[in-house]
């Protein structure tokens, strides 16, 4: 009897739940799995409320239900000028998570090779596993993490069929240019690859400008673009996204989806629809608010030893921890709690190029202003 499962490589697979338990247990604060500690928007909530209470309880499409499929196809014109059928070039699924697994369960085959930028959101690499594909790291490096375009056209191979993209990019905050996004272009379309671009922190980009790959010639018909209300509107738990492009590409995500999870829920779908249709102040002033706590944070992890790297996007900051006189990211915050009393998250579970992730560490800053400056006080008092 086999008693263990298909083990799935998943390089960072257990760090976010390994180290938000670490937090709960030792008390300390929590900077290492990346969700925001205030609610999102309470006119959100009220149209959640509203369909919950008026009977919307029951499955909805799969493909997602009307009213967030055309805010998401408005979503995408409106910012970035994209036109989209709502019909046919939207799916709704169950966080970007899923969009991601079902995007490349349809689209990648055995033996597929897909571009990924290293280090990765850790989900990648278990999924691709699943698809049978293989991964081809093409590494973000210290101190400036941009893309390497040698090293991404040198990782083409006849075999390649598929760019998983992220920018803005989870864990190092960088996001691409626009000449970054046209090498890639350039690659995709000399060798013919589908991309598949998680842009979850499409909104929380600080002084530089998101541009959807979608966006560049030749890219369109070539593009899956995927988000999530959890990131831009403050509900990471209620897991809902979206995938949007061609229907050849929307019909692959569907076609997983289905036998995934059939539907995702339907009350919150409404909901954010409406998220989705808030005015430009309330994407200013979360932009804005993300913006200052990043600098809350950045500078304190400063003062505290650590030399940090400035993200240009997400939620995330990364640092060297060797100022501190450390070198192994793991060892440092598994004792993180005990040393300091904070939790992060260490770089090298998001690599297989371990030495490029060792000393490097992440740090989440989407709290509030006095819990940043409770960890800070914390670290500075423990390395100063
Ligand atoms: N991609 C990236 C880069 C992320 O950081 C996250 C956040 N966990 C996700 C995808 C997953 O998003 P969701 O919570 O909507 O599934
Ligand atoms: N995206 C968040 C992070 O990177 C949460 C990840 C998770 O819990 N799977 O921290």
């Amino acid at each position: 009897m086999k008693t263990q499962s298909r083990r799935l490589d998943g390089l960072g697979t257990t760090i976010f739940a390994e180290m938000s338990a670490l937090a709960a247990r030792t008390g300390a604060v929590n900077l290492g799995q990346g969700f925001p500690d205030t609610d999102g928007p309470d006119a959100v909530v009220d149209v959640a409320v509203a369909a919950l209470r008026s009977g919307r309880n029951q499955y909805a499409p799969g493909i997602g239900v009307p009213e967030l499929r055309a805010a998401v196809a408005d979503h995408q014109s409106r910012f970035y000028g994209i036109a989209l059928d709502p019909d046919r070039e939207v799916v709704v699924t169950t966080g970007a998570t899923e969009a991601i697994a079902a995007a490349v369960l349809g689209l990648v085959d055995p033996g597929d090779e897909v571009l990924v930028l290293e280090p990765y959101y850790d989900s990648y690499v278990a999924v691709i596993q699943m698809a049978g594909g293989v991964r081809r790291p093409v590494t973000l490096r210290a101190p400036d993490f941009r893309l390497d375009v040698e090293a991404l056209r040198a990782a083409v191979t006849p075999r390649t069929t598929a760019v998983l993209l992220n920018t803005p990019h989870n864990p190092t905050g960088t996001v691409l240019t626009p000449d970054e996004l046209a090498a890639v272009a350039a690659v995709a379309v000399e060798h013919d690859l589908v991309v598949i671009s998680d842009e979850v922190y499409e909104h929380l980009t600080f002084g530089v400008p998101h541009v959807p790959i979608a966006t560049l010639p030749g890219m369109a018909e070539r593009t899956l673009t995927i988000s999530s209300g959890g990131k831009s509107f403050a509900f990471t738990g209620w897991k809902v996204g979206w995938a949007s492009g061609p229907a050849h590409l929307v019909d692959a995500v569907m076609g997983a989806k289905q036998f995934i999870t059939y539907t995702s829920g339907s009350p919150l779908q409404p909901a954010i629809a409406a998220a989705l249709r808030m005015d430009d102040a309330y994407f200013t002033s979360f932009t804005d608010g993300m913006r200052e706590r990043r600098d809350l944070l950045c500078a304190g992890l400063e003062a505290a030893g650590l030399k940090v790297f400035v993200p240009q996007g997400t939620y995330f900051a990364t640092t060297d921890i060797r100022p501190l006189g450390f070198d192994d990211g793991l060892d440092f915050c598994r004792r993180l709690p005990e040393l300091a009393g904070v939790v992060a998250v260490p770089h090298q579970v998001f690599h297989d190029d371990q030495d490029a992730g060792r000393p490097l560490v992440r740090w989440a800053f989407c709290k509030r202003p006095e819990v940043l400056t409770e960890a800070v006080t914390r670290l500075t008092r423990a390395f100063t």
